[in-house]
């Protein structure tokens, strides 16, 4: 597959955002702002409790829907906890995994997302596999050793043909939520590793087919620059996607 080929990708993240009614309101929102939109794939990741409502409002419509986070186990005594089937009888097509607040908050490691993913996969839920250095990480010039741990241990055990679907998000810790965003270099720079890191562990042709999004402090004034760079699929977007008329600008970039 060529680059003309990986369709775009704008995510919506909208964390621990809205009440089922706001976010039933936003989603009937974006789907009236986009619903001519053609050449890009959308997906909005409400919170938990608003998946089911959420998923009747974009059923049938261009915009598809996400989880936040799932459980690595099937099913069973662990209180509080979704697991992927049932994402999928939600209505999910896609799971965020690895977040860095998950990772930052609730003690999510490479070892989890691992687990996460295999229970995506199993389920044919698409997963987004975030990952990012910290500020600090950057500054120590660790930023290709940290995202290589994170890739590498993160697809372990796993085989090119269980990850056809796979979306990466490389979300620089520093620029979420905090306004400050890569510089499309950066961003360039740091895909284009994440590429060939991900054809030395399969295949050229796995990693041209796979899409790698760009997460952190994206807007509708940087995502046309952004999405230029040959190796930026798309984004996953957090605070600028809670708002229908912001987020629908993003998706609208060309
Ligand atoms: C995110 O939550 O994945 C994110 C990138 O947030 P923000 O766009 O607010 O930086």
């Amino acid at each position: 597959m060529d680059v003309a080929e990986r369709r775009p990708l704008i995510a919506g993240n909208w964390k621990m955002y809205k009440t089922v009614d706001e976010a039933v309101r936003t989603a009937e929102e974006i789907v009236r702002h986009v619903c001519h939109v053609k050449d890009v794939d959308i997906m909005i990741a409400p919170p938990f409790v608003s998946l089911v409502p959420v998923a009747h409002i974009v059923e049938g419509t261009c915009v598809e829907l996400g989880a936040q986070n799932l459980s690595g186990a099937a099913e069973g005594a662990y209180t509080g906890e979704i697991s992927a089937g049932m994402l999928k009888s939600a209505g999910c097509k896609y799971v965020i995994i690895g977040h860095s607040e998950r990772r930052q908050y609730f003690g999510e490691t490479d070892g989890t997302v691992n687990q996460k993913i295999n229970a995506a996969i199993q389920n044919h839920l698409v997963p987004v596999m975030c990952v990012g250095e910290t500020e600090k990480e950057r500054e120590a010039k660790k930023t290709f050793s940290i995202l290589d741990k994170q890739v590498r241990n993160g697809l372990e055990g796993l085989f090119e043909d269980d990850l056809k679907t796979l979306v990466v998000a490389y979300e620089p810790v520093w620029a979420i939520g905090t306004g400050k965003t890569a510089s499309v270099d950066q961003a360039q720079e740091v895909h284009a590793f994440l590429r060939k890191l991900l054809e030395s562990i399969f295949s050229a042709q796995f990693s041209e087919s796979i899409r790698i999004l760009y997460g952190g402090s994206v807007k509708p004034e940087n995502i046309q620059k952004l999405v230029a760079m040959p190796d930026v699929d798309g984004a996953l977007v957090g605070g600028a996607s809670l708002s229908a008329e912001t987020f629908s600008q993003i998706i609208r970039f060309r």
